[in-house]
């Protein structure tokens, strides 16, 4: 009997109330539970090194999620000098990776709840978060048993606090099932989801010296880990700006052709012709800006409609923004939660007021007083040569253009020199070739929103100031992580 390799999580279906029920149930002794975190080495440390930071919920600044110890810079010193690669064979390495992914599906119910009170995710968000991290594990997993790779050495794993779970536990299974001792620093903002990764992942069997963790800031723990010549290779999800820091850092104290994996941020548009289907397209654009309170690299940031049908299909968008519902991440009925902090929230604010003072805003949706919540935004522009830079919130930029300039406007798109995602709708079917042809995006999605990339089924990442490659959750990453020497063993 041929048994298929599992390639995704479980997952649950969102529509069917016994899944409700039953993520309701295991995710409820962790409404108030008061989570810690502190650096995790090799060597037994001193909980009272540093000072305990707490953790707010970003939709309540009532709820106190816990309370977590940042690394030292000693510290950081003496987890590089203690990693060790990961002595296991791949096959084992991967059986590992695999109990991990099952660790993982075993505490589903309070990890939807971290996920949630750290880092302001809604349920669905929340469950997309766990399912991704799974299939990372499960899909590198496979890797390893597939190509059999050998370790570079110590690999810096510096991830991102908008997937706090998901992208956390990718960078470190990738480094792992290559072999390599993983010294992983969470983004600042969530280090208690992904205390709870190292947890699980120690749990099933990986060795504290192949996975050491290291909460902490990027001026402290971050500079030490790239600026340190016995790392021998990065992997870095976040902004562009810090991506071309770590650059920076690593020329100067790290060896030659030492690899930067860096995944970056996105100006991403998309364009919806005449031809669209309204109701369609007004879903897939609300979900591409919107879901995530617009947190994601991946999100819609500059919306092109063809004028033939820019008044109806903007009179159904605003409409429809209207139904949007913010608030507490944990009820159900939320569509929308906080952005992550008190500075995201002021600066993505101080752009809409700016944009409210040109005369640009078209519509702002009401948001809860407490909290870090931002109201859905669109601003009117020309073109995407008018956004000043990535707007890390729920803000879509909207331009109309003419049948006759599309290479045009797909010339600008590409000229702003990012390269992440691009969402395209249409029924013509020649236009979608002539325009993936010509755009220059890591992901390119026809008649569907642009976010949410599913590992193995579409490799995620971007080109130009977008990031460097390999794509996550694709066949060229964990090779990336992997001795360049390495024999690729056919599967
Ligand atoms: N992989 C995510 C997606 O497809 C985006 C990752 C990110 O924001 O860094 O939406």
């Amino acid at each position: 009997i041929f048994l298929p390799t599992r390639r995704n999580a479980r997952g649950f279906d969102l529509g069917d109330i016994a899944d409700l029920d039953c993520i309701e149930g295991a995710r409820r002794p962790f409404r108030d539970r008061d989570f810690r975190a502190m650096p995790i080495t090799v060597i037994p440390l001193d909980p009272e090194a540093a000072e305990w930071r707490p953790m707010i919920n970003p939709a309540d600044p009532d709820d106190t999620v816990g309370l977590v110890r940042d690394a030292t810079a000693t510290e950081v010193e003496q987890a590089i000098t203690a990693a060790t690669p990961w002595g296991a064979s791949p096959r084992e390495r991967a059986t590992v990776l695999e109990r991990a992914a099952e660790l993982y599906e075993r505490d589903f119910g309070e990890i939807i709840a971290i996920v949630a009170r750290e880092a302001g995710k809604n349920l669905l968000d929340a469950v997309g978060e766990l399912r991704e991290a799974i299939d990372f594990l499960y899909y590198y997993a496979r890797q390893a048993k597939c190509l059999e790779p050998a370790p570079r050495g110590r690999f810096a794993c510096i991830s991102p606090w908008n997937f706090p779970l998901a992208i956390f536990t990718g960078q470190v299974a990738g480094a792992l099932a290559a072999g390599n001792a993983v010294l992983a620093k969470p983004a600042e903002q969530s280090p208690l989801t992904a205390a709870k990764g190292v947890a699980l992942m120690h749990e099933a069997g990986v060795p504290q010296s192949a996975l050491q963790f290291l909460p902490g800031d990027g001026a402290t723990v971050g500079a030490a880990l790239t600026g340190d010549p016995r790392i021998n290779g990065v992997a870095f999800t976040g902004g562009t700006d810090t991506a071309q820091a770590i650059r920076r850092n690593m020329s100067q104290h790290l060896a030659p052709g030492t690899p930067l994996i860096a995944e970056t941020g996105g100006l991403n548009a998309m364009i919806v012709d005449s031809t669209a289907l309204h109701e369609q397209a007004v879903r897939d654009v609300l979900a591409s800006a919107f879901q995530s309170a617009g947190q994601r690299c991946s999100a819609l940031r500059c919306l092109y409609i063809q004028e033939d049908v820019r008044e109806d299909f903007m009179e159904m968008l605003l409409g429809a923004m209207d139904e949007l519902r913010l608030g507490d991440p944990w009820r159900l009925s939320t569509d929308i939660g906080p952005v992550i902090d008190a500075d995201a929230a002021a600066d993505i604010a101080g752009y809409i007021d700016r944009a409210r003072g040109a005369g640009r805003l078209i519509k702002q949706v009401n948001a809860p007083g407490s909290g870090h919540f931002i109201g859905p935004t669109v601003i009117q522009v020309d073109g995407i040569e008018d956004l000043e830079r990535e707007i890390f919130g729920p803000v879509l930029h909207v331009a109309s253009y003419r049948a006759q300039d599309l290479d045009a406007v797909i010339e600008r798109i590409n000229a702003r020199g990012y390269g992440l995602t691009f969402g395209l709708h249409t029924r013509i079917e020649d236009r979608v070739q002539h325009i993936v042809d010509r755009v220059h995006a890591g992901n390119i999605y026809v008649n569907r929103n642009q976010i949410g990339a599913i590992v193995a089924s579409q490799p995620f990442g971007g080109e130009g100031l977008s990031g460097t490659g390999p794509k996550a959750g694709g066949p060229d990453y964990v090779p990336r992580f992997a001795a360049p020497d390495t024999p690729a063993v056919a599967v």
